[in-house]
């Protein structure tokens, strides 16, 4: 029944960057105004694109995440 993310793909605002974190939550990247970033539901924090691809597939099986094509590019 669930289609439960774990992530929120989202575009860095300033509104963002000022109120919540500049900062990625993972790596502690700096967020650019205009990157995408992606908002850790379950961690209530955000993290840039790059801590996304490498957490997003340890966490696919809790979030039902998974597609039903492959990715390829
Ligand atoms: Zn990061």
């Amino acid at each position: 029944m669930s289609s439960e993310k774990c992530f929120i793909e989202q575009t860095a605002t300033t509104n963002i960057l000022l109120k919540v974190t500049n900062v990625c939550s993972e790596c502690y990247a700096d967020l650019k105004e205009g990157s995408v970033i992606f908002y850790d539901l379950r961690g209530c924090r955000y993290i840039c694109y790059l801590c996304h691809e490498r957490i997003a597939p340890l966490m696919s099986s809790e979030c039902n995440m998974d597609s039903d094509e492959p990715l390829l590019f």
